[in-house]
Parts: C-alpha cells; structure tokens; sequence
C-alpha cells in the first residue's frame, strides 16, 4: 500500500493537520489504533465512566518505581479529545518566553505568540469555539472575534461569578468547543471526561476529522496499530509497520506524520530503533522521550452547607489572577477554572469520601480545578523496557501549585465558603502529557523544528503534544492543533517547491 501522506493517530495533532492538508488533494491515509466511540448507555453514566472505568484501554505502563498502573490514555478514533472537557485555551503571550518559576525556568519558544496567532484564530474556527474577549486581563491579543457567545452560566454559577467578582477575583468565560444545546439533548450531564458520540462537543473527530474525511482523498484505516518507522538508506523515513487484526503489513508513504500522543509518539520512535539509529529514530539529540510534563492540578471543592449547586455541567468559567504572577518573588501560580460539575459517585471513585457522605458534600459543592505549570526536565521520561512503556514523571515546580491552591482556599472563603477541601489529582492520569520530541531551532538540544518537522529525517513531522517546548498552565488541545495548522502549511509549501 502507498499513499502520499500518511498520518499516524487521529487525536488532536493528527486530525487537525489532516484536516489542513486534505484540500491540497494529496492522498492521506490515517492510520488508528482505536475504533470509532459508538453510543451506549455507558458513555453518559459517571457509575460506568468514573465508577468502573469503563473506557479506560486494557494496558499497563510501569512507573519510575516499576510498578505498573493502567493509565488513564484514551485509543479511540479522535484520540483523547473524545473525552476531553473542550476548554480550548490559547497560551498567554508570555508564554512563549523563558519564565522565571518558584520550581526553575523554561525555555522560551522558537517562536513568538504572534507567529502562532493566525492559526490559533484558524484553529478556532475549526473548533467552533464559544467565548469572549476583553473579559479576562491575561487573554493575549486575538486578530479576530470567536464566532459564537459563550456558553451560558448556568444560574448557581452565575451567583457563583458574583461572589468570586466580590471575593476580588476577575472570572471570564472558559472558551470551549461545546454545543451545549445538543449536548444536553442526549443526556443532561457534563462532558468533561464523558465521552462525545455526537457533535456536542467538537473534538478531533466531530470537527476536525469530520472536515478532513468530506474529502475523496483522504480516508482512515481503524484498529490499525503503528509498530514501528521503518528508516530507508537515505535517512528518510520509508514505510510504517502496523498490525491489524493480528496481520502485520507495511505502508509506504513520501511523508509521514506522526501524531500518537506525546507518550506513545515517543515509544514508537523508541521501538523503531535500527543498528543505524540505536537510540531510536528522530533521537540524535537524546531527547526523545525526555521532557515529560503533565500539569500539576488539584481539585479544589467549595462548600456552602446552607445552598445546593444545582448545575449540570457548571465549567462555564476561569480565573486567570494568578497565572501571572502570585509568587513570593512574583512568579506565576497558574490557572483556575471550574471542573464539570462532580456527582456524589465520581466524588467517591476518586477520594476517600464514603459513598453515603459524597452525594451530599457534591450536592453542595462548587467544584475547580486548579492547574499549575510543570516545567521540562529531561530526566522526566518516557522509555521502554522491552514492549513496556515506563514513564517516570517528575513532577516539577509543586511549591507554586500549593501556593496556588492556598491562594484560591482564601478567596473561596472570602467569597462565603466555609468549607473549602482540594486533594490532587493522581499521577495514573498523564491527560495533559507533553513535551516529549520537543521542538527548537537547535538539533543538538531538540528532536523537531518549529514547523513540527525531524531535525533528522526530512520527511517526518510531530504533531501532536510531544513537540510542545513548555506545559505553560492552560489545557493544551489549542495549541496542539494550531500547531498542526502550522505545520501542514509549511509541509505543503515545502513538498510543493520539491
Ligand atoms: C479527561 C480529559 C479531559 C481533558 N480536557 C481537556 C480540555 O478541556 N482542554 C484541553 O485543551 N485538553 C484537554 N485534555 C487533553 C487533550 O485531550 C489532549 O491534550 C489532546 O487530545 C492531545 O492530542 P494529541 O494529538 O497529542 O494526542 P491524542 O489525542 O492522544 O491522540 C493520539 C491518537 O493516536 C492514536 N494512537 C496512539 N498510538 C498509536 C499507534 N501506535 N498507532 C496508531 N494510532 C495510535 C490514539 O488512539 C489517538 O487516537 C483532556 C484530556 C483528558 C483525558
């Protein structure tokens, strides 16, 4: 088999550059390990999803102590996004320069916010994505509106705003990729971590797949595992191996993108290691697979035991007061945006709270999430002892993160709340993974260029969340897929002077 371009997984990096590159008339094969997430009782029932983990994949990955733990990393066709909570934030401006934090420092970006901006403002568009500006002091600069208003506060969350507003904070409206109408049309629940069968929540199938399979030349191969690149004598990548109802067959392409997630992305350019690429492909800077980030998040619940908080799905809005700055010496502290809206039962799957004591504190609770910024380190890694994966994050930069959930306790009980609990959440769960095949403008120090393309092989390009230089502290699908806007363009422009 042969194709001009193939794609390796159907996430956000991979969809969204396919989506980019299908009116160029190429011909584009997607190749997914997962199958499509069919309707059923269980994707809108928090017993199933949180109580039994229904969803999560049957596989084990070891941790830096070698124990093993099943992760909570997500095979379906859209990858992750299927289930992700559709907030769809840009990094701020200051992002994409070298920050001082309480825990170290990152790197900047081989490229300022404003050389990403149009595909920000493009990838919006794909995305849909419901929002406002002027309303939040850290958003940067965007050269266009959102197309369409917010999500609407439900009614105990727009008491909620004005208690916050009172306590001192600046709540905006949360951007996300929600058609709330049509989400609740199928089940009144939240959509954070419940997976999307519809078009409710705009993910990497429902938006940007969708528009790349409108057209002829692209199609997708489902329950198609990639195993391993398979190098030619020129260094450029020749074929991709996959297994596929237990037969093994090999595609050749011209190019190949690669868009696994940053976990897996960097397993496969380990696993494909040859006498000439002993370290892996990809890998002549040894950073494949180093630079393992995951936000540091806690949730934070705020308790009024006079009042109910009869939301369905509640995460309409974030405070960005501390993202900045907050520090003792003015180093930033992070994000804080509301979770989806907790049940007694997920209350209870993932905290020590009894199960006859949960309904009751989550009927009362008003649920965050607060959110910190973990920085590269390039002995947080992922690497493989023989077909296993083991990631051995080192959390970094957890004294802001405390700080930050101090800071939000205070504010919560200045705005009326007696009772005020966080507990962190658990490491099994690599749902903002990244940085893993980072990118920079140096080969010896990074595994990609700021186009997502291998420093090594010239027909090889990242799209995904391993090529992200830094975590910053906002959920990461944006960027990935403006990235992948990014990098599709120049991918084209460059195949087209060959
Ligand atoms: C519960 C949850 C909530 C989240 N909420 C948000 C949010 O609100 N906002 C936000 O910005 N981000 C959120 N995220 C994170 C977001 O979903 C990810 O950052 C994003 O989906 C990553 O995109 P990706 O392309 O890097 O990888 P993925 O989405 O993981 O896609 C990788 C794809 O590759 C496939 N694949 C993997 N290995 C292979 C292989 N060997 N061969 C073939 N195919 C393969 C996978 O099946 C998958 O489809 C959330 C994540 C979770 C789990």
């Amino acid at each position: 088999m042969h194709a001009d371009i193939v794609l390796i997984g159907s996430g956000m990096g991979g969809a969204t550059m396919a989506a980019a590159l299908a009116p160029s008339g190429r011909r584009i094969l997607i190749i997914e390990r997962g199958d499509h997430l069919r309707d059923a009782p269980e994707t809108r029932s928090d017993v199933a999803i949180f109580g039994h983990g229904h969803f999560r994949p049957k596989e084990t990955w070891l941790d830096g102590r070698g124990q093993p733990f099943n992760p909570g990393n997500y095979y379906y066709v859209g990858g992750n996004s299927k289930f992700y909570g559709a907030v769809l934030l840009r990094y701020r401006r200051e992002d994409f320069s070298p920050i001082r934090h309480m825990g170290g420092s990152t790197p900047g970006w081989p490229m300022s916010y404003d050389d990403l901006e149009p595909d920000y403002q493009a990838a919006e568009a794909l995305y849909q994505v419901r929002g406002e500006l002027d309303t939040d002091p850290t958003e940067p600069a965007h050269s266009g509106p959102y197309h369409h208003s917010p999500v609407p506060d439900e009614p105990d969350i727009a008491w909620l705003r004005q208690r916050l507003i009172a306590a001192g904070l600046h709540p905006s409206s949360l951007p996300l990729g929600v058609d709330i109408e049509r989400w609740l049309a199928r089940a009144r629940t939240p959509w954070d971590a419940f997976p999307n069968t519809g078009v409710g929540k705009l993910d990497a199938e429902s938006a940007g797949l969708a528009a790349a399979l409108r057209h002829d030349n692209v199609s997708l191969l489902t329950g198609a595992r990639a195993t391993q690149l398979i190098p030619g004598d020129d260094d450029r990548i020749a074929a991709v191996e996959i297994v596929r109802d237990g037969a093994t067959s090999r595609i050749a392409a011209d190019t190949f993108v690669l868009s696994a997630g940053a976990v897996q992305t960097a397993a496969l350019l380990l696993a494909s290691a040859t006498d000439r690429h002993p370290n892996g492909l990809a890998n002549a800077s040894d950073q494949v697979g180093r630079n393992f980030m995951n936000h540091n998040s806690s949730a934070v619940l705020a308790l009024h035991p006079l009042r109910r908080n009869r939301s369905i799905y509640q995460k309409t809005l974030q405070c960005n007061d501390f993202y900045l700055t907050g520090g003792p010496n003015g180093e930033p502290l992070g994000n804080i945006q509301l979770l989806g809206k907790i049940s007694g039962t997920i209350l209870a799957a993932a905290s020590p709270v009894p199960a006859a004591l949960a309904g009751l504190v989550a009927t009362h609770s008003y649920d965050f999430y607060a959110m910190s910024e973990d920085l590269p380190n390039p002995e947080s890694r992922v690497t493989l002892r023989g077909d296993q994966i083991v990631l051995d994050w080192k959390r970094s930069n957890w004294e802001a993160h405390l700080l930050l959930v101090d800071a939000l306790k205070q504010r919560l009980r200045r705005a009326g709340f007696p009772l005020v609990l966080s507990r962190a959440f658990d490491r099994r769960t690599p749902s903002h993974q990244c940085g893993t095949a980072r990118m920079g403008n140096d080969p010896s120090t990074s595994v990609v260029d700021s186009y997502g393309r291998s420093h090594q092989h010239h027909n090889l390009v990242l799209a995904d969340a391993s090529v992200l230089p830094t975590s910053a502290a906002v959920n990461p699908a944006l960027t990935i897929a403006a990235l992948s806007l990014r990098a599709a363009r120049r991918l084209l422009e460059t195949s087209a002077a060959n």
